[in-house]
């Protein structure tokens, strides 16, 4: 990876008006955590019409055919809606620079699909939801908000589970029903490409949900 990237010295001073033109004063309040090929964010560009969308991605080809997608999809709509103009696309390295493009408790939902796995012991560390990040998420996601994350690799699963399950600042959301009404959770499950992918090879896929317990009764 090319590790330069541009990135403002505090979210105030992030201009958001090139990423969300026909938005009014845009403030993001989901994230799609290594986007891929973008398809939970295109997902929740129609399942949620007014809140703002962003995915983040590290590799920039990748990012480029996101944000060409958005785009077209964009200049599709236009002539009858405004649809789409609630989700973007940014590059960057989301295990470094999320501070810097978020206020304290402004996200609502954040998304970790299927991350790469780093089966090596010794990159365990690099793995994007470690306890370490998840003190940064916990700061960024609002009282209540919710943290999802998906894989189909078991050993990754038992590590979210285990790492959310210990942080202070969040509590799994256990209930089969709320998980199923929620239906982030279905678009999580089928509307990513690797999703997709998993489903084609007959592969399992794991879930684990997490809401951002209020501070006050954060033990
Ligand atoms: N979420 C997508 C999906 O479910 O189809 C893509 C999953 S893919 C296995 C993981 C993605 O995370 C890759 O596109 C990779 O480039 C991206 N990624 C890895 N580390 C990242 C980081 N530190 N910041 C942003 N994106 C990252």
């Amino acid at each position: 990876h090319n590790d330069s990237f541009d990135y403002p010295l505090r979210p105030s001073e992030m201009d958001w008006s090139t990423h969300y033109p026909n938005i009014d004063a845009p403030k993001v309040e989901f994230l799609d955590v290594g986007c891929g090929f973008g398809g939970l964010t295109i997902a929740l560009a129609t399942l949620f019409p007014e809140n703002l969308t962003l995915a983040m991605e590290i590799r920039p080809k990748v990012t480029e055919y996101v944000r060409l997608r958005i785009d077209a999809l964009r200049q599709d709509a236009l002539a009858t809606t405004k649809a789409y103009q609630n989700v973007s696309v940014l590059r960057t390295n989301a295990m470094r620079y999320l501070p810097h493009y978020f206020e304290k408790g402004q996200i609502k939902k954040m998304f970790f699909c299927f991350p790469d796995p780093q089966f090596k012991v010794r990159n365990h560390r690099r793995r994007i939801v470690n306890t370490h990040l998840l003190t940064e998420y916990a700061y960024l996601i609002a009282e209540g908000g919710i943290l999802y994350t998906i894989t189909d690799v078991e050993d990754l699963h038992n590590w979210h589970v285990a790492k959310c399950d210990a942080h202070p600042c969040f509590e799994r959301i256990t209930d089969e029903a709320d998980l199923e009404a929620d239906p982030c959770v279905k678009a999580m499950t089928e509307e990513t490409e690797e999703g997709k992918k998993v489903a084609r090879s007959g592969g399992k896929k794991y879930v684990a949900v997490y809401r951002r317990i209020p501070d006050a009764t954060v033990a």
